[in-house]
């Protein structure tokens, strides 16, 4: 039994989950959501976010690695399951016993696999990768792909051909060149094939929502959009209808005042010019908090106050226009009544990007879901 003492958390709604798998869908008219909820769900909590997304109208879920594949199944998860990355070929059958569509980036995968599977168990449900320019991982060339798909043949007592998939590398940027050239790639490599497999998916959340038209978008893989984010950060367009699900607050732990001239925190990074109300906020880098967030202001009820001093491992400190009482809710994410901090304002400030940021957050900051 879990008991949440401390006020910092980061609350996950599941209206915002259920308002953006609806707007992918009608967006792409995506018939297959396959929702990414690999590195701890983007980091907002992944036992909490999976089932959740799930009730919220995703059809199925992706993962990086084998062994988010079966926390998932161990979570009691029943809906289609995707692991994007790679996975060494001396587990297939652990995952052709759960049911996980495995993504197999190479002829030789199939083959150093063979050995592993056993006959009359599970099939492995194999999607081929094809690298048309992410080289990341994946088959580049005809040949070898007409191989593999006829090895695949060859094998069907081990395995079943279940997916065919590529990943643009730059979906999400306002030029375009190198996108269409991945798409031709694509096209040299798939348009003659004599069958395909019933899972083609090439979509991440740039070509969902910039490519609509030119890929197929029956499956799509998202996950930025899943969680609120337009991938470009409203570079390319704005006004999309995503909510962002996570929400990242605490509250005022301690409040004094303080005379001029006082350091505030290691190191004394800050000075305090004058009397100054300062206030703590039981949150710090243990939570996943940059360093590089000092300065940066956060809502204290209403009012952007900045972060002063050195951020410590479990507690922070900002300097606040008068005294305020103890209690009162710090938002670092999320909207108040007049004022709301997104994850892009945060995150730049920092000079990184939301899914880094959102990365960060420790499992020492309990995930809550809400409406
Ligand atoms: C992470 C990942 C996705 C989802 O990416 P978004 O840009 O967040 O939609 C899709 N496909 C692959 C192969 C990935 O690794």
């Amino acid at each position: 039994m879990e008991i949440n003492i401390r006020a910092t958390r980061l609350e996950i709604s599941k209206n915002a989950l259920a308002q953006n798998m609806a707007y992918i869908r009608k967006v792409s008219g995506a018939q297959h959501i396959f929702f990414a909820v690999k590195s701890n769900a983007y980091g907002h909590g992944l036992d909490i976010v999976a089932p959740a997304a799930v009730n919220a109208g995703a059809d199925g879920l992706a993962v990086a690695i084998a062994e988010e594949a079966l926390h998932l199944r161990s979570l009691g998860i029943l809906a289609p399951i995707l692991i994007l990355g790679h996975t060494d070929p001396r587990y297939a059958q652990l995952c052709a016993d759960a049911s996980v569509i495995t993504t197999v980036p190479s002829l030789a995968w199939l083959q150093t696999a063979v050995p592993y599977l056993r006959h009359g168990r599970k099939k492995l449900l194999v999607s081929l990768a094809l690298d048309t320019g992410m080289n990341r991982i994946g088959i580049r060339t005809k040949s070898e792909l007409t191989a593999a798909i006829e090895f695949l043949q060859t094998n069907r007592d081990v395995y079943q051909w279940h997916g065919l998939m590529t990943h643009f590398a730059t979906a999400d940027v306002s030029e375009t060149a190198y996108f269409q050239m991945q798409l031709q790639r694509w096209h040299a490599l798939v348009d003659d094939l004599a069958q395909l497999p019933p899972m083609i998916h090439v979509a991440n959340s740039g070509a969902t929502l910039y490519h609509t038209n030119e890929v197929p978008t029956d499956y799509v893989r998202v996950g930025s959009l899943g969680y609120g984010w337009e991938p470009s950060g409203k570079l390319i367009t704005d006004g999309h209808d995503l909510q962002p699900i996570g929400q990242l607050y605490s509250e005022l732990s301690f409040v004094k005042q303080i005379p001029a001239g006082e350091g505030i925190s290691y190191g004394h990074a800050y000075i305090t010019q004058a009397d100054e109300w300062i206030g703590t906020i039981p949150m710090g880098y243990g939570d996943g908090l940059p360093i590089q967030l000092q300065g940066f202001e956060v809502l204290v009820g209403e009012m952007r106050c900045p972060i002063v001093g050195e951020i410590a491992m479990d507690q922070l400190m900002v300097r606040l226009p008068h005294e305020v009482p103890v209690g009162t809710k710090v938002t670092f994410i999320g909207a108040t009544n007049n004022d709301q901090i997104d994850i892009w304002e945060i995150a730049h400030y920092c000079h990184l990007e939301p899914w880094n940021f959102m990365n960060l957050i420790t499992s020492r900051v309990p995930r809550m879901l809400v409406n």
